[in-house]
């Protein structure tokens, strides 16, 4: 064997095992539906993280983005997903976008998926992405998704990854019935809890599933 090819063997041997405790961790955090799994497996986070953070993509942290936001803890991305029941019919909204990684995990396991963001240049940059990674049925929109996506709605699932006081009316109404949204609530600053709302033909139920931490669910759009 060339030294060549055995550098090559070298870097599949490092690929092969970041990825095996990549996914140890989600199944240590408790994240055990093969279809999530498969996903997250499929969906490469290092590209959703640039700059000097790019090297951690693999850990199982939180880590800083563009506009100031964050992208979500895989295991937390992956217990989120894996409560909102995602079938391969389902129309999604996501409600903040941020890298666009949670929605390119959702784009795997749903028909359609809408996400929004604020900030314009996170939904640029993660639209770019999506077109680099021949994700087509994920459309990424500017707007402020505390009411919605009301021209494409209603909704089987609603995901947001950013944090209310409560659940926005605007998305409860947008909701099919039979639907699910996860939502962290809860003051900014303070603890949230993770919920899970469903809507039934009389109304809501909601379900508390952990203690997160998220950025705010904030009015308006931002300047970038
Ligand atoms: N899901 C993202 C992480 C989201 S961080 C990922 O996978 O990387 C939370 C995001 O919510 C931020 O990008 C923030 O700009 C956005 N956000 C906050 N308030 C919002 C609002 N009212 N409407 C739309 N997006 C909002």
């Amino acid at each position: 064997m060339t030294e060549a090819g055995g550098q090559d063997d070298d870097a599949l041997a490092h690929l092969a095992e970041r990825k095996m405790r990549f996914l140890f961790a989600l199944r240590s955090h408790g994240v055990t539906d093969p279809r999530v799994l498969t996903a997250m497996e499929k969906v490469d986070r290092g590209r959703f993280v640039r700059g000097v953070f790019a090297g951690r993509a693999y850990e199982d942290m939180p880590l800083p983005i563009a506009c100031g936001q964050t992208i979500s803890q895989p295991s937390v991305v992956g217990l989120m997903t894996q409560a909102l029941a995602v079938g391969p019919r389902d129309t999604v909204l996501e409600v903040g976008t941020g890298s666009g990684y949670q929605a390119a995990i959702l784009a795997q396991l749903a028909r359609r998926v809408y996400t929004v963001d604020r900030w314009r240049r996170l939904v640029r940059e993660a639209s770019e992405l999506f077109r680099d990674l021949g994700l087509v049925n994920v459309t990424a929109m500017t707007t402020d998704g505390s009411f919605g996506l009301p021209d494409q709605a209603p909704f089987d699932r609603i995901l947001v990854t950013a944090a209310a006081e409560d659940p926005p009316g605007p998305l409860l109404q947008q909701l099919k019935i039979g639907g699910i949204m996860v939502l962290p609530v809860g003051q900014s600053d303070a603890v949230q809890h993770l919920i899970k709302v469903t809507r039934t033909e009389r109304g809501f139920d909601y379900t508390e599933l952990r203690q997160v931490r998220f950025v705010p669910l904030v009015e308006g759009l931002g300047n970038e």
